[in-house]
């Protein structure tokens, strides 16, 4: 059963990171709320006619609201310097998506909005939220190449990692993310390492550099496979990047219902060796909180205790090969309380808070990481026979 609310923040008087240095660097803009992608049977945005109560649409601003006020309020606020979000330009778009699709999206917004894909719509507001939410995270990405901070989170919506060069997918518009890698490599930076986390393939961030050996990208989900046109990539481990980039894209699909020790081996196993191997100059953290054990829309069963650990993990790496650089980006993350829950103890984490500042107030569900860890080690065989640089 879950524990009371009055035990759901645990005692922790004077809490403090290990480094009192650490602040997290959080970039955000209001004006992100205005994306209203409507009601309907869950992301459909269809009234089927027989039910008196539709939902809200899964990526609604209810969410992110509880994301900035938990970082606002919640027992990490003091560690949190705010930054006001900007809108991006439509040259900046380009080193990323082509000129035709930005084309296309500025037509769709000029005409009302219409529906981009499946349970993709671009409403009135929706344009100007997807260029704040672009705008921010390259402003978040810019703090540190300027050398202002080490550690930022650029805290937007709508989300990005499904947006490739040419189209729209899964509630995502632009690539926020691949963005500012791109800003990260025409500064001058080697090579930038992007970890993903939502329980989602993170295809569009793969499809934009599929062909570079300069960005590595780690991708951790559930098996949910292609799921249409707009998004043609399986998310399997075969998918390795072409030319240059071959063995630069990792693929680590889960399978469903793995949890916080499966998550933990995955991370051990996979991804810390390929990092260390890629001696990335800048790290990305690509967060969703749907990869939860209550989130509507995976089937994976992270707890807060999971993404405090990954956010460890990650911090770690950061500290040893970018001299600590390390953006997080926002995507997924549908249950509307937990995933801020999530978000606060990933950035627990990512701070290198000694003790937990927040107890969970949910996860009570037995996990058998048994199934994950066989397809684990099978994914490292496979890695090291098929991909040079990790042979
Ligand atoms: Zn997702």
């Amino acid at each position: 059963m879950a524990i009371s609310s009055s035990e759901a923040v645990l005692p922790n008087p004077d809490p403090k990171p290990i480094s009192e240095n650490d602040i997290l660097h959080v970039f955000w803009h209001e004006g992100m709320l205005k994306h209203d992608k409507g009601r309907g049977v869950f992301d459909t945005g269809m009234d089927p006619g027989f039910l008196d109560v539709l939902e809200n649409h899964p990526e609604n601003s209810d969410r992110v609201k509880n994301m900035v006020s938990i970082l606002k309020r919640g027992p990490i606020a003091p560690f949190v310097s705010w930054h006001q979000g900007r809108p991006a330009l439509i040259s900046e778009l380009l080193s990323f998506h082509t000129q035709e699709y930005i084309n296309e999206l500025v037509e769709a917004d000029k005409h009302q909005g219409k529906i981009i894909c499946s349970g993709t719509f671009l409403n009135p507001g929706s344009w100007d939220a997807a260029l704040l939410a672009a705008g921010t995270t390259l402003s978040a990405m810019k703090h540190i190449l300027d050398g202002h901070a080490k550690i930022t989170y650029a805290l937007v919506r709508p989300p990005g990692h499904h947006a490739q060069p040419t189209r729209a997918d899964g509630y995502c518009f632009l690539n926020n993310a691949g963005l500012a890698v791109q800003l990260a490599l025409s500064s001058g930076l080697k090579n930038v390492a992007v970890i993903d986390i939502d329980v989602h393939y993170g295809n569009g961030t793969a499809e934009g550099f599929y062909r570079s050996d300069r960005v590595l990208t780690i991708s951790l989900h559930m098996n949910h496979g292609s799921w249409g046109p707009s998004h043609p990539q399986n998310g399997t481990v075969d998918e390795l990047g072409e030319e240059k980039g071959f063995g630069y894209n990792l693929n680590i699909p889960l399978p469903n219902g793995s949890g916080d020790r499966g998550y933990m081996h995955a991370m051990n196993e996979l991804v810390v060796p390929a990092v260390e191997k890629f001696e990335p100059a800048m790290m990305v953290l690509v967060v969703g909180q749907d990869s939860s054990a209550f989130d509507p829309n995976g089937r994976q069963c992270l707890t807060m205790e999971g993404y405090r650990k990954i956010g460890q993990i990650v911090r770690e790496m950061a500290d040893k090969h970018c001299d600590g650089r390390l953006l997080i980006v926002q995507e997924g993350g549908y249950h509307v309380t937990y995933s801020a829950y999530c978000l606060h103890a990933t950035l627990e984490g990512v701070l290198n808070f000694p003790a937990p500042l927040l107890s969970d107030p949910l996860a009570y569900y037995p996990e058998d990481e048994t199934f994950t860890t066989v397809v684990v080690e099978s994914m490292k065989k496979y890695h090291r026979e098929f991909v040079p640089f990790l042979k």
